[in-house]
């Protein structure tokens, strides 16, 4: 259930609240911005305030991703806690249109047939949510830049990057710099297990 009419809950006292359980498959809600392949899923509760309703809700899904080093599809939890004060459009017993000052039009609203509707309230979390680079995982190897074999899978029979001689000086430089430095940490574990 992704809409809740409050009608009921506006004419309460403040304080007065509503829980509800949801299970909503979002999948065809949202198309490919969001790509979701478990139902949206949590609890939400609804508590009337003087001047609309607040809503707390504790929902998790889970997304599809895309890689932005493999370029393959991964799963994504995305786990959110939503609380956001919603105002209505309308007074409840009268009908008559409710103005807003500035600061209450950013709120999300309840509108003119009293129903609160989660899906955009959803939506802007989920997309806040996302992580700024999406990658299936740390150790992602990527794609061969040469001919463009998935890592992870396996290694590519390409030759390595050829670079010129002045440049092969300064890797053969930094490899013996590396060798080095794996060489003492291989010191280090070694003195740890004494
Ligand atoms: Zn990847
Ligand atoms: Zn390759």
């Amino acid at each position: 259930m992704m809409q809740f009419n409050v009608a009921q809950l506006l004419k309460e006292q403040v304080g007065a609240t509503r829980d509800y359980n949801v299970s909503e498959d979002i999948g065809a809600i949202y198309g490919p911005e969001i790509r979701a392949i478990a139902p949206l899923a949590g609890v939400v509760r609804l508590v009337r305030t003087n001047r609309g309703v607040f809503m707390e809700a504790r929902l998790e899904t889970t997304i599809l991703l895309s890689c932005g080093r493999c370029l393959e599809d991964y799963l994504a939890p995305v786990p959110m806690v939503i609380r956001e004060e919603f105002l209505p459009l309308v007074d409840v017993d009268t009908g008559a249109p409710i103005p807003q000052n500035e600061e209450e039009a950013e709120f999300f609203t309840i509108n003119e047939n009293h129903v609160l509707d989660l899906t955009e309230v959803v939506r802007q979390y989920i997309l806040t949510s996302l992580p700024m680079q999406q990658i299936c995982r740390l150790d992602c190897a990527g794609l061969c830049p040469t001919c463009g074999k998935n890592l992870n899978v396996g290694p590519c029979q390409c030759e390595p990057v050829s670079v010129d001689s002045r440049m092969s000086i300064l890797g053969e430089l930094l490899r013996e710099a590396q060798d080095d430095a794996q060489d003492n940490e291989q010191d280090e574990e070694d003195k740890g297990k004494e």
